[in-house]
């Protein structure tokens, strides 16, 4: 029987090795949508391959064009705007939504597909980072018992994979592991001198530039603490941050006896997405990574004065309400504007701290909330980057 799926930000990294999946799994995987956010000529290109039912292009500017354009052909679907990819995410017949959509834009598709009852495997981060409560609430106050949410963010991902089975309270902590990005070893002083080029060359994973600098600043384990939170229903204090450079182990279980469980495996997207597109089943994949040929696995704990994101994070998560919002907002206009050279590295942490200061968290209660704080803290974000120079420098 093969599984109906959509793949949302399919012309995105994530989308790509999702498809390399549903490739490799053949007859099992029949794709019946795919999503873009302005790239739309990629996306005919993938139309033409994959023929889905529908296809969604979310840019409106984009959208336009692609129509005026008649590249897609008449035998496909074709919506627009954020309607058009919430509609894509709750339609058809699909068993699986792979969200692949980058940043908080990927929330509504995850809660229109859920409401749809469709299954979602997640690697949009943001719908749990900013959503979290929502999506509880979408899946009766239990993501992961639901069976409705499959993780596909590598950490988080191994870590499913462990607890399968496994009750809570047999749960000590989880330890999700970071590479410490290419400025591992970088020091304090140098840190404010570094170009987005450098911060775009990751040491292991190959992945788009939002999450590649959010990896740099350690923002990105930041966000995967409160997605962690939220998945897995952890208390903070319970969720560690290791720095493992090899980015061989992704994530770790410590039981309350003091057993120690690791997921092994290369640094490669395809893994993670291969486990939740073939799930409760086991795909058949390349052989494990050959322990004899690793020239050794190393950890140690995170620097939080260096990369101050890290810990900043982790506090607007336990405050929680509109706090992860502002946090992840904050920091997606601060990598853009770090990546259009208007501010340096440490403003991206700065900016983040700055913005959050100035913010009173308030409870969860609707979408329409979180977008407020989304928005106000992107204004915040702009104006503050805006007059920086000697303004905004880090605490
Ligand atoms: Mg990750």
């Amino acid at each position: 029987v093969s599984r109906r799926l959509i793949v949302l930000g399919a012309t995105g990294s994530i989308g790509a090795s999702a498809l390399d999946v549903a490739a490799e799994l053949g007859e099992r995987i029949d794709v019946v949508g795919l999503s873009c956010n302005g790239s739309w000529r990629d996306l005919a290109a993938l139309a033409a391959r994959w023929r889905p039912a529908a296809v969604a292009i979310a840019d409106e500017g984009a959208w336009r064009a692609a129509r005026a354009s008649g590249a897609f052909g008449d035998g496909v679907r074709l919506l627009g705007g954020a309607h058009g990819l919430v509609e894509l995410a709750a339609s058809g017949e699909a068993d699986i939504v792979l969200n692949g959509i980058v940043g908080a834009a990927g929330l509504e598709a995850t809660l229109a597909a859920l409401g749809a009852g469709r299954r979602v495997a997640l690697a949009n981060k943001e719908s749990l980072v900013v959503g979290g409560e929502l999506v509880a609430a979408a899946l009766g106050g239990r993501i992961l018992e639901s069976g409705m949410l499959l993780p596909v963010d590598s950490e988080h991902n191994a870590i499913w994979q462990l607890l399968a089975g496994k009750r809570p309270e047999e749960v000590r902590r989880i330890v999700l592991t970071a590479s410490g990005g290419p400025f591992r070893r970088t020091p304090a002083e140098a840190l404010a001198r570094v170009t987005p080029a450098e911060a775009l060359a990751h040491p292991t994973w190959d992945m788009g530039p939002k999450i590649t600098i959010d990896s740099a600043t350690l923002a990105n384990k930041g966000l995967e603490v409160i997605e962690a939170h939220h998945l897995f229903g952890l208390a903070y204090e319970r969720i560690d941050v290791v720095v493992h450079p090899q980015s061989i182990v992704h994530g770790l279980v410590e039981w309350t006896d003091g057993a120690l469980f690791a997921e092994l495996g290369a640094p490669d997207m395809r893994a993670p997405i291969r486990s939740a597109l073939a799930w409760p089943d086991r795909a058949i994949g390349p052989p494990a990574v050959a322990l004899a040929e690793l020239s050794g696995l190393t950890f140690e704990p995170p620097d939080l004065d260096r990369f101050p994101a890290l810990a900043l994070a982790r506090a607007a998560g336990q405050a929680g309400g509109t706090a992860p919002a502002v946090f992840n907002a904050a920091n997606e206009v601060a990598v853009a504007l770090f990546l259009e050279r208007a501010v340096g590295f440490p403003d991206i942490a700065a900016l983040c701290g700055r913005v959050l200061d100035r913010h009173s968290p308030r409870p969860v209660d609707s979408l329409a909330t979180l977008m407020d704080a989304d928005r106000w803290a992107r204004e915040e974000t702009r104006s503050l980057g805006g007059r920086k120079a000697s303004a905004v420098t880090r605490p």
